[in-house]
Formats: C-alpha cells, structure tokens, sequence
C-alpha cells in the first residue's frame, strides 16, 4: 500500500481507542468532567456491560450554549491555554480529548445548562459527527448519554471482557472518585439498581464505609505523620486498614496524589514494605492514601489515560508514604508504652572489656592501627572503645526518645537468628540482622551529620578501581563519604586508595565495602537524603547477617545499643526489628486466665 494521510474518520477512532478503552474509561472522563465542573452531586447510570448506555448527570457549572459543539472538537479545552499551563495542572482534564474520543466511538447525546444561562442546550453526535444542536430546558449541570459504544470499532468490542468485569471496573472507577472526593456524593446504578452511594459528607471514614462497608471502615487506621523532618511541601493522608483485613490482590489499594487516582508500582512497594512484617506474604492491604504536592512537582502529562505521574522527587515521595504507614502500624503494635531510660544507669559496666562486638561509639574517633592485620583497633585511652564515654550515646541521639523500650533482659539466640529477650511485660524476639540495621543506620546517620564517622584504618592501603557512576557519586560525595568513616584518596583516573573504612565495616573486604556502600547510596534505598542514603547502606553491608551465632555478651550489647535508638521497632526500611509476646498473652495460652 502507498503511504498516505489517514482519512479523519479513521484517525480520529484511533485517537479514540488510546483514550477510551473500555466502558469504565468513558465513566472516569465524564466523570472528571463533572468534577473539573465543581460538581457535588455526581450519578452513573450504566446498562449492560456499558457499551449499551452510560449516562452520566452531574450538577457543575455546565457549558455555555455557544460552546458546547466546540467543548466535541479534539484538543478543545477551558483548562489550560499555553504550554506552560502544563507544569502546573490542578484539574483532572486538560488534553481535551475525552468529549470526541467518547463521542467518535459512539452515539452520543449531552443535555448542558450553565448557571448564568436562562435555557440549556442538548447536542447530539454520531460516530463524532455532530448531528444536531437545540435550546432544551435543563436544570444546571451536564448529562451526558453515551450508548451503543464502540459502534463502529468491532475490534475493541471483540476484546471486551465478561459484562462482570466490565461492570466490575466501573464499580472500581465510582468508589475510586468516591474515595478521593469525600465531599461530593456519587451514586452508581448497574441495571436499575443502585450498586453504590456515597453521602458526600466530607468525612474520608465514612465514604469508605460506603465503598467498602461499615466493616471494613471500622478497621481501617488513620494515617499519623510521625514527628521526624520531613519535606514539607509533602502531606500523606487517608486510611489503611489494620493487617487482618488482607486482600488477596491490591484491588482495594488506591493512591490518589491532588485529587487524581493513580497508579505507581513505586507507591504500591513502599506501602507493602511499611506492612512487611505484618501482613503475610501475597496479602495486600486495604488503603486509601492521599498525597499532596504542590501541582509544578508532579507530571500528570505522561500517560494517555493520565492514570501514571511522574514525582519530581519520587524518593521523598516514597519515604513519606513508607513513614506514614509504618509509624501508624507501629503506633498500634502490642509493644508496650516504655520509660525514658535512666540516664545515670551507668552502661559502661555493658560493655565489655575487649574489642566491643558491635561499634558503641556514637561520637567518632579515629582509631589507628597497632597491631598485625587489616582492621586492628588502637588502645589510645582518649579514643578507646574500650572505655567509652557513658553518655555518648546518649548524647549524639537527641533524647527523650518516644518510645523506648524498657530494659531487655537476653536469655538466649534461637535458629541463629532471633534473640529471645525477656521485658517487664513479656516476652521479645528480636530479629538480630534488622535490630543491627536500625543501630548502624541511627549510628551512621549521626555521624555524617556530626562528621565523626570511626575510621578503621588499614594497615596498609588498598587500590580501588570504580566504574563511571561509582567514581561520579565518589566525587559529588566526597565529603560525605569521608564523614561517615572512609579514607578514600583520588589515585588517578577512576582509581583510589583506600586508607580506612568504617569502624562497621572493619569485618569485610575494604574494596567491597566501597564499592557496595556506592552503589546501594546510589540505588538510595527509597531514601532522600544522601545522609540517610548512606547509612541505609553502611547498615545493609555492615549488619550482622542472619545465621551468625551470638554469644550472650554480643546479644546484649545489640540489644543495648537497639534500645537507645531513637526507632528501635523498625529496621530502617521499617520491617519490625522484634516481635512482642505480652504476659496476658502467655497466660491466656497456658489458660492461667
Ligand atoms: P478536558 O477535560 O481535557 O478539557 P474534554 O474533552 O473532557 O477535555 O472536555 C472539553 C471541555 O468541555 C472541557 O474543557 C470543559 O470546558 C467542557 N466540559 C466537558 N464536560 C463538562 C461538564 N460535565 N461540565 C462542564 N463542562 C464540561
Ligand atoms: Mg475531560
């Protein structure tokens, strides 16, 4: 065949089918239609399976009547004027593209009235062709009649699912917009009868009692910020639902971000990991979770049916989100409300009288070499871990931590995993591979942001060659990399000399350790700061693996250092560090009560 120009009536179906795919897509632009209009009643009437008839009423501002054959013309919109119009978009359509996608794949019929208007005006279209506009009497709002969708385009009619699942995506696009616009009343009737309704009363509680049940609602937590900095320009608010209402798929997960449903692998992750520990594995969580962000720092222009965005700082997103849901799980765990530690307890006499296990000091000190090996720590008395100074730790974390756990007794390591712990309350299992994580990670943290990583110096330095992103990252972070216990220097090219690693890190090959540490902080973790991104992952290279036998000594020492941390529940990707069995518990099981 010659290359030619489509004819318009093709091209315009092809246009079409990227937007309009199946009933339910049909049912989410009119409804942002109604929406972007400044509806507070919006209702869905559907017929079949859809492709008979949608018929969406809403009571918004309308469209004038000298507009209304403009409002089906592709690329015709009120919403945005000039280019850059779209760093900023605040309203659910701007592409103008819904009107003739959905009326070029069907008969259509729209019945408008705008508030100032004295007379509405009812349009009609077949296959996008305008085929009559008259004066008709209407209340203010818009209701737009779809049938007999994707009349002339059998292909997509072909790759229909069952009417269950199409009606099932629509029931899915209705409670979505339910959710996100708690304040504006949805009604969905499938065949006559009234598959949901929302009372619009602006309470998020109650909108989900109506989408998913009183329940289900009522298990259902309010996320909590947690009171560590955060970029301000970002809240996340909504529910989630307490672990034993798990899922076997994510339908029942919705992230909205300014109003807009979306769908993010990114944000789905970060709030199956803040259930890591809680939930089994394959199980999903209920949540409906609301990020706000200031319009110019998210993309909602890079998918045709603007159901995938792009975050400017997509890290700082995913933290946040992560955070929020974690610190509300945690919030609610079983592990008991704690005192502050005693201050004056002297923790000196924990430590031992040998090369600690575990790198207690909190304030950095170089440490040089004496003896024979690689990673020998010095005795200078000013800077010996083995008489550290009782408050440093104490110190170099901010005090008064919110919640602390009470004095751990050890009694024992079981699978060379799990430290058994006894507490004033009960029993704690402690996950000794997380507990380490969260230590090193709070430890890390402090030292770059005081500069006093503890350098192991290696007796004798050691040649590194990096690959281009490694020596990148090794030159923008130079310093930091320096703050948190490297002794690195420039050796030519893309080579160095490592002359000390961090104190953490004294157990593994140098070169390996700075070579992972760089591409983990590359990787980042989910975390924002290059700071937490390098503690992340001194703390993932450095931590005590799973399966490592402990002695008594060891096991409390960590279990020492994890309660003077500022999150001891969590390891720094919030998984929990232990597991709390309460006495009431033990004594319910052996039926002492
Ligand atoms: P977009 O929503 O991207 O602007 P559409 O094709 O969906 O494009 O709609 C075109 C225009 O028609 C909108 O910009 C708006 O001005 C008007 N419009 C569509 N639906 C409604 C409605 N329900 N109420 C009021 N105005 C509407
Ligand atoms: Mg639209």
């Amino acid at each position: 065949m010659p290359i030619r120009l489509l004819d318009p009536d093709v091209s315009s179906i092809i246009a079409a089918g990227e937007v309009i795919d199946r009933p339910a897509s049909v049912v989410k632009e009119l409804i942002e239609n109604a929406l972007d209009a400044g509806s507070t009643e919006i209702s869905v009437e559907v017929q079949g399976d859809g492709t008979q008839s949608i018929r969406v009423v809403d009571n918004g501002h309308g469209i004038g009547s000298n507009e209304v054959a403009l409002a089906f013309e592709r690329y015709a919109t009120s919403k945005l004027s000039v280019a850059r119009d779209l760093d900023s978009i605040r309203t659910l359509g701007f592409r103008g593209e819904a009107l003739p996608s959905i009326a070029a794949v069907s008969r259509l019929s729209m019945v408008t009235k705008a508030g100032d208007a004295p007379m509405g005006v009812r349009i009609e279209l077949l296959d996008g062709k305008v085929t009559s506009v008259n004066p008709a009497g209407a209340k203010t709002g818009t209701v737009v009649l779809v049938r007999q969708l994707f009349r002339n385009f059998p292909a997509r009619r072909r790759f229909m699912r069952t009417r269950a699942t199409e009606i099932s995506r629509i029931h899915t696009i209705v409670s979505r917009y339910a959710l996100a616009y708690s304040t504006t009343r949805f009604r969905l009737v499938v065949d006559e009868k009234e598959a949901l309704a929302s009372t619009g009363s602006g309470n998020l509680r109650e909108a989900a009692s109506n989408v998913y049940g009183r329940k289900t609602s009522s298990q259902m937590l309010d996320l909590i910020a947690d009171d560590s900095p955060t970029n301000e320009s970002v809240t996340v608010d909504g529910l989630i639902g307490l672990p034993q209402i798990s899922k076997s798929n994510r339908s029942n997960i919705s992230f909205f971000t300014n109003g807009r449903w979306i769908q993010s692998r990114m944000l789905s992750y970060a709030l199956e990991q803040a259930y890591q520990g809680f939930m089994k594995e394959r199980r999903y969580p209920t949540a409906v979770i609301n990020i706000t962000v200031p319009s110019e720092e998210v993309d909602v222009n890079i998918h045709p049916t603007k159901a995938e965005v792009k975050f400017r700082h997509e890290s700082s997103i995913f933290s946040a989100v992560q955070r929020v849901v974690r610190y509300t799980l945690t919030s609610h765990l079983p592990v008991p409300e704690a005192s502050v530690p005693n201050e004056t307890q002297n923790r000196n006499t924990a430590f031992p009288t040998s090369r600690p296990f575990w790198p207690v000091n909190f304030k950095g000190d170089e440490l040089t070499t004496l003896g024979v090996g690689n990673t020998v720590t010095s005795h200078d008395s000013n800077t010996d871990l083995h008489t550290p100074n009782p408050n440093a730790a104490i110190e170099s974390i901010p005090s008064t931590p919110a919640n602390v756990l009470n004095n751990l007794r050890v009694l024992g390591q079981i699978h060379t995993t799990y430290i058994v712990a006894e507490g004033p309350t009960g029993m704690y299992l402690v996950d000794q591979h997380a507990a380490h994580e969260r230590v090193l990670f709070e430890m890390v943290c402090a030292h770059a942001e005081t500069h006093s990583g503890i350098v192991q110096s290696l007796l004798e330095p050691v040649m590194v060659e990096l690959d281009s992103y490694q020596h990148e990252l090794m030159s923008a972070q130079s310093g930091l990399i320096e703050h948190i216990g490297f002794r690195v220097e420039p050796f030519g090219d893309k080579s160095y000399l490592v002359r000390g690693v961090p104190q953490s890190l004294s157990e593994s090959d140098p070169t390996l350790s700075l070579t992972e540490v760089l591409d983990r902080m590359a990787e980042g973790g989910g975390f924002e700061t290059w700071q937490m991104r390098a503690a992340y992952s001194i703390a993932c290279h450095g931590a005590i693996r799973a399966g490592k036998k402990l002695t008594h000594q060891e096991m409390s020492e960590l279990v020492n250092l994890l309660e003077e941390c500022q999150q001891p529940h969590t390891c720094p990707h919030g998984r929990p560090t232990m597991i709390f069995m309460g006495l009431g518990h033990l004594e319910r099981e052996f039926g002492r009560r």
